[in-house]
């Protein structure tokens, strides 16, 4: 964490940020080359998170998990993604999942799968972008529809599904009812199951395929995939909330999820923008041109000091939008606010450590060549920047309406 911005963090906050600090040099850092390059899911790690807890991080304690707010887990995300972005994309959409189990979930919805998901023995996906729909979500196809067995079949293709092979459960936003007007009236959240690392699941779990995964130019070792549900039959008490709560209920539900999943792409940004300043910072003042190091460049110090500006900037908003949700107060705006400034100085932050670098900064050998390819994702994942203005402006208006 950077050392001089003023941190407004408890105790508790502290020794936990230390230790996922330490744990992201020690672990994440000298490791994520070899993953990146091999495009490998990064199990090690992955298992090493789990014996620390993080997939429980906002699991409440009856449940196993660590039972932390929003702005711990926001300081976590910006740790993790310090060291990889990859690495909080494993637990990004377990998060979600977990949030929309304890939030929208019934009780044997929440005995059933939050012990196992706090401890990462059983990790959590959430989908809902297609091949033809991603931003305008109302748009989906993919469909359920109750058979005379009482369970629903499933039909339809999902796209970009982060942790798509690797995960247990999905938390998967279908049509329930295609004459609903407006569409989001007729759309449910069902919790389907799967077999961890199987292509063609089979008994139970027959009529769902996972595609090989999509080849990315960046964000590697996580794995993103396509997901063919072909008459995969799931049971009504799947339906999250079940089925009398939550039938053409999800799209309120996967909304709300998206606002908390909102602030963790912000930290996201935040956590490799932090990295870019580091490895800039090192670099110019080791790299001489003209006889001095180029940090006594006037233009390169200029570049510093934008950098660490706007990196400071996008960290403030994201820890206001995560402390106004965990204190209960309407954080649409905030959300929004901090995703698109983090993003977008993630990837200009990342950029400018890229120009520091001149040519080395084009070289495998050197880290900055990976967070080049990385930052970009963050401009798309849980709403575009115009997305993102879409729903400030809107809100804005709401709020001020005259
Ligand atoms: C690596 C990766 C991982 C992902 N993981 C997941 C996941 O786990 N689960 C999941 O459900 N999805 C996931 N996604 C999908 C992601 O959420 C979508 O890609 C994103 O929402 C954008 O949708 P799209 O790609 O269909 O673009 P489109 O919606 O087709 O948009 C194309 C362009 O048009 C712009 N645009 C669209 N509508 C408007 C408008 N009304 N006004 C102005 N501009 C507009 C967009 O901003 C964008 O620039 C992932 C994507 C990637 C790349």
């Amino acid at each position: 964490m950077s050392e001089n911005s003023y941190q407004e963090i408890t105790d508790d906050q502290k020794a936990i940020i230390e230790m996922v600090h330490q744990f992201v040099d020690e672990q994440i850092i000298p490791n994520a080359e070899h993953f990146d390059a091999k495009d490998e899911f990064p199990e090690d790690i992955v298992e090493q998170m789990k014996e620390l807890g993080l997939f429980g991080a906002m699991i409440p304690e009856e449940y196993g998990g660590m039972g932390l707010d929003l702005s711990t887990y926001e300081l976590i995300v910006e740790e993790l993604s310090r060291g990889w972005i990859s690495i909080s994309g494993v637990i990004n959409t377990h998060f979600i999942g977990a949030y929309l189990l304890d939030k929208f979930g019934n009780d044997e919805q929440k005995q059933k799968y939050l012990p196992k998901m706090a401890t990462g023995e059983m990790r959590a996906a959430f989908s809902l972008s297609e091949p033809e729909v991603g931003s305008d979500v109302q748009g989906i196809k993919t469909g359920a529809k109750k058979g005379d067995d009482g369970k629903y079949e499933i039909n339809g293709q999902k796209m970009w599904v982060t942790n798509g092979l690797g995960s247990s459960l999905v938390f998967l936003l279908v049509k329930t009812d295609n004459d609903a007007s407006p569409a989001y009236k007729g759309m449910t959240c069902f919790i389907t199951e799967k077999e961890p690392w199987v292509g063609e699941n089979t008994g139970e779990y027959a009529g769902l395929t996972v595609p090989p995964k999509i080849k990315k130019m960046g964000y590697k070792g996580v794995e993103s995939t396509e997901l063919v549900y072909d008459g995969y039959k799931c049971p009504a008490e799947n339906i999250l909330g079940g089925e009398e709560a939550g039938l053409d209920k999800g799209f309120g539900q996967m909304m709300d999820a998206l606002e908390v999943g909102r602030v963790n792409v912000a930290a996201r940004g935040v956590g490799i923008a932090q990295r870019a300043l580091e490895l800039a910072l090192k670099y110019s003042q080791e790299r001489k041109t003209f006889g001095k190091p180029i940090a006594q460049h006037q233009a390169i110090q200029f570049k510093l000091a934008d950098m660490a500006t706007k990196l400071e900037a996008a960290r403030l908003v994201t820890r206001k939008a995560a402390r106004m949700k965990d204190a209960g107060i309407r954080s649409d705006l905030e959300a929004g606010m901090a995703k698109l400034i983090a993003s977008e100085t993630g990837k200009e932050v990342v950029e400018d450590c890229f120009r520091i670098h001149g040519g080395y900064g084009y070289s495998k050998e050197y880290e900055i060549e990976r967070l080049y390819r990385d930052a970009p994702l963050l401009l798309i994942g849980e709403g575009t920047s115009e997305i993102q203005r879409m729903v400030i402006g809107k809100k804005l208006l709401e709020r001020n309406k005259i």
